[in-house]
């Protein structure tokens, strides 16, 4: 696929990236590691739009209290689900 910054034609898709992260609330900073990332050739590894987008939607949905600072971009999809409903 093409690079979304420089259209360079040969970037991999199978690179993973640790990143920082801000939660969604913006109390507390997370260490996300092995985050799925593009490597091109010009701009060097990093993470897509598409991704930052996903990784977003993915903190706020799961509950991630019990989680460390740092976990797995895979652990994050195996956190609980949010109750975001309450029926009182
Ligand atoms: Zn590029």
């Amino acid at each position: 696929m093409e690079c979304l910054w420089c259209n360079a034609p040969d970037v991999e898709e199978s690179e993973k990236k640790d990143c920082y992260w801000i939660m969604p609330d913006g109390k507390r900073s997370i260490k996300l590691l092995q985050v799925p990332a593009l490597n091109c050739p010009g701009c060097g590894v990093y993470v897509s739009d598409h991704m930052n987008q996903k990784v977003d939607e993915a903190l706020s949905i799961h509950d991630l209290s019990e989680y460390p600072d740092e976990f797995t971009y895979d652990q994050l999809l195996l956190a609980p689900v949010k109750q975001l409903f309450n029926w009182k």
